[in-house]
C-alpha cells in the first residue's frame, strides 16, 4: 500500500540534499560571501542517508533525487549513488547538478542505469551566466550538456527566470529544444536565497507562458504525470519540449508527492516549511528502523495542504533566510 498524507496524496518521492556546499554562487540561491557552511559532522553521513532510503523504500518510495549544494562536490558521492541503486527500491534515481564536475562520472552513471539528469542553466549567454553564477564556468557547463546529450542521457535543463535579469534568455533556451531532444524547464524564482535579497518582482509562470507563446503560438499541453510540478508543452517541429514550473505561485500542491531531507537531516514535508523534524538527531539517538518508519509515517500524515499553509505556519524570517543550497531545490 503506498503511503498517503491526510489529503489523500500518494507520497513516494524523496529529495535528498547531500551537501550545502557549491562551487557556483548563483545570486538567486546564495550571497556571494559570508555563507556559513555546516561543519561536516552536522551533515547526514552516507550510511545514515542509505539507511533512511532503505526505510523509505520499504514504505513504498519509488523515486529519489540527489541534489545540494552541488552533489558532485561531496567526496565519494558516486558511492552513495551506487549504494542507493543496490537497495533495489528505487525505480528512478535522479540527480540535479550544475554540470561542472560530472563528466568523469558519466561511465559509472550509465553502468548504474541512471539515464536522466537535471542540469541547471539559466542562460545561453556566457556573460550573463557569469553574472548570475558569479563564476566563469559557462564553457564547461555547455560542454557537459552536449556530452550528456551525445551519450544518450535524457537531460532536463532547469532555468530560473528572473525579472530584469534573464527574461531575454527565454526564447533562445526554448529554441535550444528545437534542435536538441531536451526538456527546458522554466522555474519561477523563489525566496530561498540565504536571506540577503528581496524578491520584489517575480516573473510569473503566466508571464513565462505568454513570452513563449508570442514566439510559438501553438503550444500543446501534455498530460500530467503523478507528482508533476511542471506543466509541459510540445511545440511542433521541436525535438525537445518545454516546461513551466510555478514554484512561487504554487499551483501544483494538490498533486505533491514529495518529502525532502536537507543536508543536515531536517525533514521538510513542504519546500515552504522551515524543517519539521531533525531526522539526523533521531537516527543518531540509536533508534530502530521501525521507529524511523513510524516517524516518517507520522510526518507525512502532517504534511500541509499547500505551500501557502506551510509558509504561514512557520517563522517567515527563517524561511526567507534559507538558501536553496541546503534545502536542495
Ligand atoms: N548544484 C545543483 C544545481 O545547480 O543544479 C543542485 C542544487 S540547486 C540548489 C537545485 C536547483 O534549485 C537548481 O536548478 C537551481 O536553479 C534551483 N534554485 C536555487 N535557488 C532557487 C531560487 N531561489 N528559486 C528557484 N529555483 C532555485
Amino acid at each position: 500500500m503506498p503511503l498517503k498524507d491526510s489529503f489523500n496524496r500518494v507520497i513516494d518521492y524523496v529529495r535528498v540534499s547531500v551537501t550545502d556546499r557549491c562551487n557556483l554562487r548563483c545570486f538567486y540561491c546564495m550571497p556571494e560571501q559570508g555563507i556559513i557552511y555546516e561543519p561536516k559532522a552536522h551533515l547526514l553521513s552516507y550510511e545514515d542517508i542509505v539507511r533512511l532510503l532503505q526505510v523509505l523504500g520499504e514504505l513504498g518510495f519509488k523515486k529519489v533525487r540527489f541534489t545540494g549544494g552541488e552533489p558532485f562536490l561531496r567526496k565519494d558521492f558516486m558511492t552513495l549513488v551506487e549504494h542507493t541503486a543496490k537497495l533495489g527500491h528505487y525505480r528512478d534515481i535522479r540527480i540535479t547538478t550544475n554540470g561542472t564536475l560530472i563528466q568523469r562520472h558519466i561511465p559509472k552513471l550509465k553502468e548504474l542505469g541512471i539515464d536522466q539528469l537535471n542540469l541547471s542553466l539559466d542562460t545561453l549567454n556566457a556573460e550573463r551566466f557569469k553574472r548570475i553564477t558569479r563564476r566563469d564556468t559557462f564553457a564547461e557547463v555547455i560542454n557537459t550538456l552536449h556530452l550528456l546529450i551525445k551519450e544518450g542521457f535524457k537531460v532536463k535543463i532547469n532555468a530560473v527566470v528572473m525579472y530584469d535579469v534573464n527574461t531575454e534568455d527565454i526564447i533562445p533556451l526554448v529554441n535550444f529544444a528545437k534542435e536538441y531532444p531536451v526538456n527546458i524547464r522554466f522555474i519561477e524564482e523563489m525566496p530561498f536565497n540565504g536571506g540577503y535579497k528581496k524578491n520584489d518582482r517575480i516573473f510569473k509562470a503566466t508571464e513565462i507562458y505568454e513570452t513563449i507563446q508570442k514566439e510559438h503560438p501553438v503550444m500543446v499541453r501534455k498530460s500530467r504525470k503523478h507528482g508533476d510540478t511542471a506543466t509541459e508543452y510540445a511545440i511542433e517541429g521541436f525535438r525537445g519540449d518545454i516546461s513551466i514550473i510555478p514554484a512561487f505561485s504554487r499551483t501544483f500542491c494538490n498533486t505533491c508527492n514529495r518529502l525532502r531531507i536537507t543536508s543536515k537531516g531536517e525533514i521538510k514535508t513542504c519546500l515552504y516549511d522551515s524543517g519539521v523534524f531533525s531526522m539526523r538527531d533521531f537516527i543518531r539517538s540509536g533508534v530502530s528502523d521501525k521507529a524511523l518508519a513510524d516517524k516518517f509515517k507520522e510526518l507525512i500524515r502532517l504534511k500541509p495542504e499547500n505551500g501557502f499553509v506551510a509558509e504561514a505556519g512557520t517563522r517567515e524570517k527563517l524561511v526567507r533566510a534559507e538558501s536553496m543550497s541546503s534545502i536542495g531545490g
